[in-house]
C-alpha cells in the first residue's frame, strides 16, 4: 500500500518519532504549525475520521491513551490542542487517520 505513514510506521521512510506501542506510533510533524507538532497515528490504516467503526475504533482509544503520556513528556503543562482533519472540506493531506497534537504556546480561539 502505498502509504507515507504507513512507511513512517514501519520504518521505511524515516521520521522523528517520540512515541511508540504495539498500536500506536507518534513521530514530529514535517512542517510544523506549533514548537510543539506531533502526529499521534494508529498503527491500522484507517484512512480517516469517517472510516472509524466499531470493529477499529479500539485504535482511536489507543491514541487518546497515549496522549497523555506524550503531552507530560513534551512538557505541555499549560495545555495542548488535537485536531483531526477528514476529508477534502478540512484539507486532509494524508489519508492514513491521524491527531495533530499541538503546543507549546498559545493558540487562537479560532478552529476553522
Ligand atoms: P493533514 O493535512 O492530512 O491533516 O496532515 C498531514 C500532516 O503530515 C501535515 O501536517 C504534514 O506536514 C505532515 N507530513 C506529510 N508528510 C510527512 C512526512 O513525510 N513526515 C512527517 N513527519 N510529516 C509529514
Ligand atoms: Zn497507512
Amino acid at each position: 500500500m502505498d502509504c507515507i505513514f504507513c512507511k513512517i510506521i514501519s520504518g521505511e521512510i524515516p521520521s522523528s518519532k517520540v512515541y511508540e506501542d504495539g498500536d500506536v506510533c507518534a513521530f514530529r510533524d514535517l512542517n510544523p504549525q506549533m514548537p510543539t507538532h506531533i502526529l499521534v497515528v494508529p498503527k491500522l490504516h484507517i484512512e480517516s475520521a469517517a472510516d472509524i467503526t466499531p470493529d477499529n475504533s479500539r485504535c482511536v482509544a489507543a491514541v487518546f491513551e497515549a496522549v497523555p503520556v506524550i503531552a507530560a513528556a513534551e512538557g505541555l503543562r499549560n495545555g495542548f490542542r488535537i485536531i483531526t482533519n477528514c476529508g477534502p472540506d478540512a484539507c486532509q493531506s494524508v489519508r492514513h487517520l491521524h491527531f495533530h497534537l499541538l503546543g507549546g504556546g498559545q493558540m487562537s480561539e479560532s478552529m476553522k
